[in-house]
């Protein structure tokens, strides 16, 4: 197609003009033979990209970072930070690149960012590369995420390279093209604190207040509001990820964002059945990004940011301490409220009227966590199922219960309370990309059918409103999916 298709967006070089002691200007590797295999229409719709464009073989070299869009500075992004709890002082793109930054149709500055598109100077022993299975999982997950609402990287498509790539054997390449509303990390903030540059540190923490939150830039300390947003954001996140059981598996502080929004989906899993110590990563022998770990991670990981800005926040780090502990010190209260109206509202009862059945809804919800715990009962499958039950229609939902008495007793205290079955269907999500669903749509794409991933993605982009045709996607596992491990190193 056209060169005229394409010039309707400008790639803007933002964020590697302002911070570019952070941004290594940088090529992607040549890809042999580029295949599109999804293409996010609507998203590139939205970024004013011509769809028809995308899927010429001029698109398609740019979404592998092979044709650079004129005007475009692609750049690798440097960062730091813990993993697993150790500090790694530079960690950075080792096998992406920013594109630029494109304005949507909404006025939204928004990043374009290639993973999987070869070696940088971050790349340290690694191959620069990406295949494609992992990358059509983020693609599938980080979907199903934006459409229950949820913060999140979008996913704008994923090109087969051509190129065999060595993991434990030869898998076919694949480059993910992403869209973010930012790729500031935790870690950039460590990254920046530890070059000891206070200017940089400080332009980093200006190009994160205009990005995202521009009224901090009001308040009396602009640095000290930059944080309390952040701590807000991640509390607000984090508190949606248990309410749909999602378990990030690698909440490393380089893959937790400044935005607020859920970044690198690696070894990524929803629960089936409820399970507070639920694990999906190979690597997470510990459990130390488990489910019910999460708010307690989260937590720490906005610890070290605030190390990181503590010269922002008072030229005498001494004194910026107590003001930075007070705001981390809001993080629980803000996550615990969250939660809980979040639970309130899945069990179809209203929060914060300040009536008397606030007492009685908060006491139910607690006890639909025992009768979870007592379980195994699917997570998801259970709420859903709830809803009909405030419909009137109980068997569903009771025949997932063992212990029935303490649970009808426990349904008559609910329906007292008058639940309202359209918020819940509202919040509760009939369709999730479940793990088996995923492996079935990734081992179909491997072998080349993309049917299997375009129908979980017509089924979890729409997942709150329960269609003819797509019932076995409600579905809990077989029996025989047996406990279910993802693999990092991807
Ligand atoms: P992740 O665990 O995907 O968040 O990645 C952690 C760090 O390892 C980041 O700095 C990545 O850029 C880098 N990395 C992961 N996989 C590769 C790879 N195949 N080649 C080069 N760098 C990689
Ligand atoms: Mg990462």
């Amino acid at each position: 197609m056209t060169a005229a298709a394409e010039s309707t967006v400008t790639f803007g070089g933002l964020f590697a003009r302002e911070l570019a002691e952070l941004a290594v200007p940088w090529q992607a590797e040549e890809a042999p033979s580029p295949a599109l295999l999804v293409l996010n229409d609507k998203l590139a719709m939205d970024l004013g990209l011509d769809p028809q464009y995308l899927r010429s073989p001029e698109g398609v070299r740019l979404l592998v970072g092979n044709h650079v869009p004129a005007g475009a500075t692609p750049v690798a992004q440097a960062y730091a930070g813990h993993q697993f709890g150790g500090y790694s002082p530079l960690l950075g793109d080792g096998r992406a690149l920013l594109l630029g930054e494109v304005t949507d149709h909404n006025g939204r500055l928004l990043d374009v960012h290639l993973k999987g598109s070869g070696r940088t100077p971050f790349a340290r022993a690694g191959d620069g590369r990406a295949v494609v299975g992992p990358m059509l999982r983020e693609y599938i997950v980080s979907e199903a995420m934006h459409s229950l609402h949820i913060p999140t990287t979008r996913s704008l498509a994923v090109v087969a390279t051509g190129r065999q790539v060595r993991r434990d054997d030869m898998l076919p390449g694949a480059v993910l093209a992403r869209v973010a509303s930012s790729h500031l990390r935790v870690g950039s903030f460590q990254y920046a604190r530890a070059t000891e540059n206070a200017d940089l540190l400080k332009r980093l923490a200006d190009h994160a207040i205009s990005r995202h939150y521009p009224r901090a830039a009001d308040a009396a300390n602009p640095y000290l509001a930059l944080f309390g947003s952040v701590v807000s954001a991640q509390a607000e996140l984090v508190a949606r990820w248990m309410l749909v059981g999602f378990v990030h598996g690698v909440m490393n502080t380089d893959n937790m964002t400044i935005s607020g929004e859920t970044i690198d989906y690696g070894p990524c899993a929803f629960m089936d059945a409820f399970n507070p110590e639920a694990v999906y990563s190979s690597i997470d022998v510990g459990g130390r990004y488990a489910y019910a770990n999460q708010p307690v991670l989260a937590e720490w990981n906005l610890a070290r940011l605030a190390e990181a800005m503590l010269p922002l926040i008072d030229e005498d780090q001494e004194k910026a301490v107590a003001p930075a502990v007070e705001v981390l010190r809001g993080f629980r209260g803000q996550y615990s409220r969250a939660w809980t109206s979040g639970m309130t509202a899945k069990l179809g009862l209203k929060s914060g009227g300040g009536t008397g059945d606030e007492a009685a809804a908060s006491s139910l919800v607690d006890d639909a966590i025992g009768i979870l715990k007592d379980g195994p009962v699917d997570y998801t499958l259970f709420f859903r199922n709830l809803g009909k039950a405030a419909r009137g229609e109980l068997r569903p939902v009771r025949a997932m219960v063992l212990d029935l008495a303490a649970f009808d007793a426990w349904l008559e205290r609910w329906q007292a309370l008058q639940p309202d079955p359209e918020l819940m269907d509202s919040v509760n999500p009939a369709y999730i990309p479940r793990n088996n669903l995923v492996e079935e749509a990734l081992s179909a794409a491997t072998g080349g059918d993309m049917g299997p991933l375009q129908q979980l993605l017509e089924a979890v982009t729409d997942p709150f409103s329960e269609r003819p045709g797509l019932e076995r996607y409600m579905q809990g596992p077989p029996e025989d999916f047996g406990s279910y491990m993802t693999f990092c190193g991807t």
